[in-house]
């Protein structure tokens, strides 16, 4: 053929990219280029697509044009924010040599290059990246067959390895749906022959977590324990509690994980911890969704319970906020003595004060410790540890002149920060400038000083240029050429310049200057002693570099002997920030302190709904408290259950909701929006509202419904609190009415949790003649001049009538609508029920409060006049004529 042989050569440094990219097969690759990271071929097309940048070519592979595009390091965060948050996996490929060392090797030579990490969702530790306020959580799932009578089993372990928090936990599969939804990882890890099942798709799909297959020997059960002992650095895994196959098998497969994406640097851990399925309240995917605990139904953090009960003013205080929110409490012990941690708070107002003041200067802890282990820390990474470590001894401080005694878990908390390392934070003072560079690469952060050396070296630096501004001083007197000057570029190192026309004096036989390079109008020229001179520089340069680098080194071992104890302190910090900020919350808001006991109690007194309510309040409007009490008679085993009839808009929901949030909010150690709360333990919640369409599953509203409603029925027992809301909307009346019926009656008599159902069926309202525990409650609202006025309030009795066409009135459906609407509805409450619509078709006028149709429009027929169409008069009989007329006054 006539090809260029060229073209089918590849060059070094595409065989070389060839080589990495064929190693990571899933991932894009970032490809340094000097100052930028360049992506090729498919990388190129997909990325440019991704992030809206050009895309260009460069050269040509196997002579076809080789797609590129590349971003500048400076704003790589960015992108890869961009790219992750797409659902990309990254990985970032760099120069680990000076072009200088490839250059010496030969002037074809490549620079040598090497993946240094991989980024995944749940793998990110840069601030930029990071949401502060929340964790990152990777996980990684394994199914186990269990023995005979357990059946299977689900393991899930999570890490998070920007604070090195590290979790297991094992449980049937009924409950993977909420522990999932519990964690919310970003990204869970899963066998590949896991990968395919549909059902455990879905419940990684639900929590918005990507899903990464692995191969099987990642979950290598064999060599699980060991690996994870070798992690830690311990014999045997029995010091960190009993574990099963299963767990071992997630955790491992984590670190090796780990371990694959950051090349073998390992983030700081804390010891693995088991997590025990009946510790925390059950709360799935689908009612964390419900009760928009973190974000609402649109998908927004503003408006969500957390939103608005959030008054922490550190990340790691947001972070452990949040973890207590998505995990209530069960046991009343553990609850009480948070209660009582916030209680104190919330008296000591001056101390709050105070520490909160100081709070507010402590930066985020762990996340530099784990970047600093990594070794992708910074020098500000040591500086934000030196400021937090201030923060703590302060705050230590402020706290010991309280007066004893405090609540157990704030003196617990006093303890881990009077650890205060304080010989690390003197010396990371003295080492740190005031000014401090984002990378540790160019030097310029440690402070005069700190070490005699580098002073020495930075002096003989400065001290240089001095000499190199006299020189070329002295160079321009000695020729007389005035413009003379001493410059520098990275190709010649120091250089005399003068203009083209002014060079006689410097090339003067037998003169000092040695000429280097001729340009358009200036010629270059150096000097023994500019030579000399510029060694010295270099030198001291590079000298007092290696110095700071040293110093770097040693500071960050130092933080990383200390990184147990300074786990402890930020954990203490985020403690205290937790605590106040809930003391704050509920001075601001007025909540009470619920009280928590093992009684199957709920007896809410003037309770509201801590969302809603603030945004009333932003309004200038207020909220109407309302008691609920679904706490059963002693003798009765069993909850009440509350049947809720009442026009729409009239704040059913709210109410629903607002109970369900009470109870979470106590159980996670927060005071409750309420008059007073007593709640006996609840150890789970299960809340459904007539859902969205699940398009993504192919699931009709009313199917996600029956499948929610199904897994209540199924799981809820007596310590759940139960909330439905319009259960059977979803499909023909009577079927509706039926499943809610029988729903009810299996809440009452099987399950028999204290349960809220909310239902637009009145037929309902009947059962609890039968239901010894079902009370039926309503909303007040009042009727004023034909309109209804909703005042949110509950109480005993069903609901005499829906006002639908009330609120379809304010909602704004015309005039005409609303009149038809009305008419309607009256001949159907007189009518026979069981055959409205035969009822509506004969009697109703259809057409009568209609305008003449006009001239263009299809004339609809009326029956009388379809009626009148069918006579032919001339064919008629007289007793057939007056036949037809008694018809034709019929249809009128
Ligand atoms: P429903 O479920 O009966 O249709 P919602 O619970 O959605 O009604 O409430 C409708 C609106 O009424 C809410 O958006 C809220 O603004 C208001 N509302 C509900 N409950 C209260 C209350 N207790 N106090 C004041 N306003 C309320």
């Amino acid at each position: 053929s006539g090809e260029d042989p060229a073209a089918q050569r590849i060059t070094p440094m595409m065989e070389q990219y060839m080589e990495i990219r064929a190693v990571n097969p899933d991932c894009l690759l970032f490809y340094r280029m000097g100052d930028f990271y360049e992506l090729f071929f498919d990388d190129a097309v997909i990325a440019s697509k991704a992030l809206g940048i050009t895309l260009t070519k460069r050269g040509k592979h196997l002579g076809e044009d080789i797609a590129m595009c590349g971003v500048p390091i400076h704003a790589s965060d960015d992108y890869l924010h961009k790219l992750i948050a797409k659902g990309f996996r990254i990985a970032i490929c760099e120069q680990t040599e000076d072009p200088a060392e490839a250059r010496k090797r030969g002037s074809k030579s490549v620079v040598r290059r090497a993946v240094t990490r991989l980024v995944t969702p749940g793998t990110l530790t840069e601030e930029t990246l990071l949401d502060s306020a929340r964790n990152n959580f990777l996980a990684a799932l394994v199914r186990v067959a269990g023995s005979e009578d357990e059946g299977v089993r689900f393991a899930v372990s999570w890490v998070d390895i920007s604070t090195g928090e590290f979790r297991v936990g094992e449980g049937a599969p009924s409950g993977l749906s909420a522990l999932l939804a519990r964690i919310e990882p970003r990204e869970v890890l899963v066998p590949d022959r896991l990968a395919q099942d549909p059902e455990i798709r879905a419940a990684i799909a639900d929590v918005h977590a990507a899903l990464t297959p692995l191969p099987g020997s990642f979950f290598d059960a064999a060599t699980a324990e060991t690996r994870l002992a070798t992690t830690f650095g311990v014999q045997t895994m029995d010091g960190f509690g009993a574990f099963t196959r299963a767990e071992f098998c997630a955790a491992a497969a984590l670190i090796a994980y780990v371990d694959k994406t950051q090349i073998s640097r390992r983030p700081p851990l804390e010891p693995l911890r088991r997590v025990a399925d009946r510790e925390t309240m059950r709360i799935d995917a689908a009612t964390r969704a419900n009760l928009e605990l973190f974000r609402t139904l649109s998908g927004s953090r503003a408006g969500s319970l957390f939103a608005a009960i959030d008054r922490t003013l550190t990340g790691a205080g947001s972070r452990l906020l949040g973890e207590r929110l998505a995990n209530p409490l069960c046991d009343p012990g553990a609850i009480e003595h948070r209660l009582a941690a916030v209680a104190y708070m919330l008296e000591a107002a001056d101390l709050r004060r105070d520490l909160r003041a100081r709070l507010a200067q402590a930066p985020d802890m762990v996340r530099s410790l784990s970047r600093l282990a990594l070794e992708r820390g910074g020098p500000r990474d040591l500086e934000t540890i030196r400021v937090a470590l201030k923060s703590a001894s302060a705050i230590s401080d402020r706290m010991g002149r309280q007066a004893l005694p405090l609540p157990p878990a704030i003196a617990e908390t006093c303890r881990e920060l009077a650890r205060v390392p304080a010989d690390l934070a003197h010396e990371l003072g003295f080492a740190l400038d005031d000014e401090l560079p984002l990378l540790k690469r160019d030097g310029g952060f440690v402070r005069a000083g700190y070490r005699a050396e580098l002073d020495e070296a930075r002096a003989l630096r400065d001290e240089s240029r001095r000499v190199i501004a006299a020189l070329q001083a002295r160079y321009a007197e000695e020729t007389g050429v005035r413009a003379l000057k001493i410059r520098h570029n990275n190709v010649l190192g120091y250089f005399v310049e003068v203009n083209a026309g002014q060079a006689a004096p410097l090339t003067a036989e037998g003169g000092a200057f040695i000429h280097r390079q001729t340009l358009a109008n200036a010629m270059r020229f150096t000097t023994a002693e500019l030579g000399e001179l510029e060694r010295r520089i270099a030198g001291a340069g590079e000298t007092s570099l290696r110095i700071e680098l040293g110093v770097f080194d040693h500071l960050a071992a130092e933080v990383e002997k200390a990184s147990g104890v300074l786990r402890a302190v930020a954990k203490a910090l985020a403690e205290l920030d937790v605590t106040c900020a809930l003391a704050e919350l509920a001075e601001a808001e007025s909540y009470v302190r619920p009280e928590i006991d093992d009684s199957l109690a709920f007896d809410i007194k003037g309770g509201r709904h801590p969302v809603v309510e603030q945004g009333l309040r932003r309004e200038g409007q207020s909220f109407v408290a309302n008691d609920t009490d679904l706490g059963g008679d002693a003798g009765e085993k069993g909850g009440l259950i509350w049947l809720l009839t009442g026009p729409n808009m009239a704040g059913k929901s709210t109410f629903l909701r607002q109970n369900a949030l009470i109870a979470i909010l106590a159980q996670a150690g927060s005071f409750v929006p309420a008059a007073s709360a007593r709640i006996g333990v609840v150890d789970s919640v299960f809340s459904r509202v007539g859902a969205a369409d699940d398009l993504a599953r192919g699931r009709s509203t009313f199917m996600v419904e029956m499948v929610e409603t199904a897994a209540i029925l199924n799981q809820a027992g007596e310590r759940a609190l139960v909330i439905l809301d319009e259960i059977g909307r979803g499909t023909a009346t009577f079927d509706g009415l039926s499943i809610a019926w029988a729903t009810v009656e299996n809440l009452h008599d099987v399950n028999r949790c204290r349960a809220l159902f909310a239902t637009h069926y009145h037929e309902l309202t009947a059962l609890s003649a039968r239901l010894k525990r079902l009370h039926n409650t309503t909303v007040k609202v009042k009727e004023w001049k034909g309109d209804v006025v909703f005042l949110h309030e509950i109480m005993a009795g069903a609901a005499d009538r829906s006002y639908g066409i009330q609120v379809a009135k304010l909602a704004g459906l015309p005039a005409a609508v609303i009149g038809r609407a009305k008419t309607v509805l009256q001949m159907l409450e007189k009518g026979d029920r069981t055959r409205p619509q035969q009822a509506m078709i004969d009697d109703l006028p259809l057409f009568a409060s209609r305008p003449k149709p006009s001239a263009e429009e299809p004339v609809a027929e009326s029956p009388t006049l379809k009626s009148l169409d069918g006579i032919q008069p001339d064919d008629l009989t007289p007793r057939q004529a007056l036949e037809a007329l008694y018809e034709l006054k019929r249809l009128r």
